[in-house]
């Protein structure tokens, strides 16, 4: 792991967060706590065993795993309460790692799925960004993802995107699109939604080229006119198309724990996180559902700086890169770039910032 003083350099960092999902941010405790509360089974978790290991409280193998367990917690979900404490708890986690700006995936699909009417999540969300906002100076915004195997959900997503916006203006950044990328499906159908929502002023911003190739990543710029790919990291497989991404300035967002947990890479150490980088992408680094995959962002960074040996400027410029990839607020960016820039270099490392 990297020294003290550099795990303390990247926490002084000031942030952006911007691939990151509100359910799967819900820690084992938090999770147990819920459960109870609503008398929900999470599959594998001793809801009493307080001491539980992380690793042990959240066990899954594959992708089908971790959407069971993914299931099981949003399903603990209930009042518009429970969404305001998720929101509150993962908005100090986030104030404690330097995140001063974060984008955060939420899927109604998933709660309406199960019968949950708009009006506790709407209440409860903007509670939630309205007690972060108060007691930290993070601003949340929500990207609403739509599951890429039930595109009948797509319009009603927008629909929540667009009540949302109205109740707590400046809260919705755009529309996601999220879900098994290797099932069969059509993107086609959510044509038509990306477009209605683009014309609102929202931002496109689906995952592709995770769970499947470079295939999703055209298709997702060509029929959703995306802005910023969730992940994208296969798109090294197509050298038309990483020319295309740079040739347009279209930003990944890169979560490297998460691909290793999810056998998108065997491992940190074969991440193609360096030669994303050396094409000449825009890259910024997310925790994705940082507590299934037993980090967080400030570990996504420090992990990094192990496995590749970056060091401060490195560490600097992906800091850099979140906040100019985020779609934030003029001012707050200008602030958080300022404060980036004087954040001083760790012992042993001031004057050459080695990279
Ligand atoms: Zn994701």
């Amino acid at each position: 792991m990297p020294s003290p003083a550099l795990a303390a350099f990247i926490r002084a960092l000031p942030k952006a967060e911007l691939h990151l999902h509100l359910e799967g941010s819900v820690t084992p405790k938090l999770a147990r706590r819920l459960a109870r509360r609503r008398g929900v089974v999470l599959p594998g978790v001793d809801l009493e065993d307080e001491a539980a290991d992380l690793r042990d409280a959240f066990p899954f193998v594959d992708f089908s795993g971790f959407l069971r367990l993914y299931l099981a917690i949003a399903s603990c979900l209930h009042e518009a309460e429970d969404f305001a404490e998720i929101v509150e708890d993962l908005g100090d986690r986030l104030a404690a790692q330097g995140v001063g700006y974060a984008e955060v995936t939420f899927t109604p699909a998933l709660h309406r799925h199960r019968g949950l009417a708009d009006a506790p999540m709407l209440e409860g969300l903007a509670e939630g960004r309205r007690r972060v906002l108060e007691r930290h100076d993070l601003l949340l915004r929500w990207v609403l993802d739509v599951v890429r195997i039930f595109p009948e959900q797509a319009e009603p997503t927008l629909g929540f995107a667009l009540a949302l916006q109205a109740r707590d203006p400046g809260a919705v950044v755009g529309l996601g699109l999220g879900g098994p990328e290797d099932r069969p499906h059509e993107v086609a159908p959510l044509r038509e939604t990306f477009a209605r929502a683009r014309a609102e002023g929202l931002h496109s911003l689906p995952h592709a080229g995770e769970l499947d190739g470079p295939v999703r990543i055209w298709e997702a710029l060509r029929e959703l006119g995306a802005e910023r790919i969730g992940h994208g990291v296969r798109c090294l497989d197509d050298p038309a198309l990483v020319e295309h991404l740079v040739r347009e300035g279209i930003p990944l967002e890169v979560c490297p724990s998460s691909n290793v947990c999810l056998g998108v890479v065997p491992s940190l150490a074969e991440h193609p996180l360096p030669r994303l980088l050396d094409a000449g992408l825009r890259v910024s680094l997310g925790s994705d559902d940082p507590p299934l995959f037993q980090t967080d962002l400030q570990q996504e960074y420090e992990r990094v700086a192990d496995a590749f040996g970056w060091g401060p400027s490195r560490l600097r410029a992906l800091a850099g890169a979140s906040i100019e990839h985020a779609f934030m607020p003029a001012e707050r960016a200008r602030r958080m770039q300022a404060a980036l820039a004087a954040v001083p270099a760790p012992p042993g490392h001031e004057g050459r910032e080695a990279s």
